[in-house]
Order: structure tokens, then sequence, then C-alpha cells
């Protein structure tokens, strides 16, 4: 089984961006927030269950999740947002292994924006890397890529997992509250340090194989 490195960091804090540094690197990324927008996509694996479940007002008129129409629903009842996660989340995990077991290479990131709040994702991972930087980088990131007001980012940030949270659950802090060029940097130094750790646990297994 592949070395799998979790990656995790609050809203605007540069997962996507600590992402592509390690895909630059030739590292296989799963993005497990990019298999749910494929699964909820029009012909997506999840559109069917969700049809049946929710009904054709779920949808859009191309047929994919309506999730302005979801978000509001399941805001009005929380069961909803139980009814919605059993479907998705076992999908999720399902595809996020299989493109796991694919990934020919020493190690692979597996990024998962909401792995503070999950002890199963936790569970999966051999080291978890947290992108951070202060709440109020975030805010003035997700404002500028969003159109979002300050308070509405405020809310999100506040319905995840607090920043001391996150830090907590860190074998690796990315810093990353300067430049992409400071990112870049860390990320390398931190690829090296995952080569060394996926091939010494690989030469382990060789050893005790050959016992
Ligand atoms: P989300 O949780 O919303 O998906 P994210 O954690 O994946 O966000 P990114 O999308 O990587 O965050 O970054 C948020 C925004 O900040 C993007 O517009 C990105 O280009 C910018 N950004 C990220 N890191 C840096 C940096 N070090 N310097 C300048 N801009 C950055």
């Amino acid at each position: 089984m592949i070395f799998v490195v979790g990656l995790t960091g609050g809203i605007g804090s540069g997962k996507s961006a600590a992402a592509d540094c390690f895909v630059t690197l030739g590292v296989p990324v799963v993005d497990t927030d990019a298999i749910a927008h494929e699964l909820t996509a029009p012909g997506g694996a999840a559109i069917e269950p969700i049809r049946q479940a929710f009904g054709d007002g779920a949808l859009t008129a191309a047929g994919a999740l309506d999730r302005a129409a979801m978000r509001r629903r399941v805001f009005a009842d929380p069961a909803e947002r139980t009814r919605l996660e059993a479907i998705l989340h076992p999908m999720i995990r399902a595809e996020s292994e299989a493109r796991l077991r694919r990934s020919a290479a020493d190690y692979a990131v597996l990024v998962v924006p909401l792995l503070a709040e999950s002890k199963s994702y936790r569970e999966r991972v051999d080291r978890v890397a947290v992108v951070d930087c202060p709440e109020e980088v975030q805010l003035a990131r997700v404002m500028g890529r969003s159109g979002l007001s300050r308070a509405e980012v405020a809310a999100i940030m506040a319905a995840q997992a607090s920043r001391a949270a996150r830090l907590a659950i860190a074998d690796d802090v990315i810093a990353n509250d300067a430049g992409l060029a400071e990112l870049r940097a860390r990320v390398t130094e931190l690829h090296g340090r995952y080569l060394d750790m996926a091939r010494a646990r690989g030469a382990g297994r060789e050893t005790a194989r050959n016992r």
C-alpha cells in the first residue's frame, strides 16, 4: 500500500496551491473535493442516488447537483445533510482509494479539506501536513477570490475546525503566509523527507518479507 500524506488546511489557506507544488514535483495528488465535484457533475455516479433520495428538485436542468438549492435544504434541516453525506461520503472514499491504489510512485498526497473533522481519513493517512496561515490572510484571500463579504467568509471559517485544532493534528506544518516561491521551497523540502519516509517503510517491508 502506497505511503499517503493527508494534506489539509482551512478555507483559503492554500491547499490547492500546495497541492500544485506536489504535482510539479511529480507526486500523484488525489483531491477529495475534486472527486466530490466529479461525482455530482452531469452524468456523475452520485446523480442517480441523489435524484432517488431528494427528487429532481435537487438537480439543475443540466443534471448536476444543484449546490445552491441543496445548501438551502441542508441548512434548513440537518437531517438532510446527513442523508446527502450518507450518499456522497462512501463514494468519495471508494474513489479516492481506487485512485491511491492506481498511483505509481513512492508516495501520494490525499487532499482532505476537513481532515481535522474526520477521524476515518486521519486513520487512513500515514502523515498529516497542514497548510497554515494567519486567519487575517485566509479572510483576505477568500474575499479577493470569491467576492464574499468579510462576515460571510468569517462564518465559513467559524464552521470549520479552528486553526489550533488543525495544528494539533499536524505532523508537518506548511507555512503559507509569504509568497508562492516560499511555499514551493517548503513543499520541496517536505517532498525530500516524504520520499525518505516512504522508501524507509518500503525497505522495512521488503526486509520483513525476506526473513
Ligand atoms: P479552498 O479551501 O477555498 O479550496 P485553498 O486552501 O485550496 O482554498 P487556494 O485556492 O490554494 O486555497 O488559495 C486561495 C487563494 O490564495 C488563491 O487565489 C491562491 O492563488 C492564493 N494563494 C495561495 N497561496 C498563496 C501565496 N503563498 N501567495 C499568494 N497567493 C496565494
